[in-house]
């Protein structure tokens, strides 16, 4: 499923223009999901310049956690 990298959004709002029925920016002035299949349909990660929307595998990824 596709998440939006919170670091790498810059708010700039670009994704709600190319895809409005799938982004919103949401009250932290970051992009937010809110129907997959319609930013799918718009492009999927392609959508954001910026590299801030990525694919994330479905089964849970180990996160190195290494602090
Ligand atoms: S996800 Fe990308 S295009 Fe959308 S607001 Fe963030 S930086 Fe802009």
């Amino acid at each position: 499923m596709y998440q939006i990298d919170k670091e790498r959004c810059l708010g700039c709002g670009g994704c709600t223009i190319t895809c409005p029925k799938g982004i919103s920016i949401g009250p932290d002035n970051k992009a937010q999901i809110i129907d997959e299949e319609e930013l799918i349909k718009a492009g999927g990660d392609n959508v954001c310049p910026y590299g801030a929307i990525v694919l994330e595998e479905e089964e849970e990824m180990e996160e190195e956690a290494s602090y």
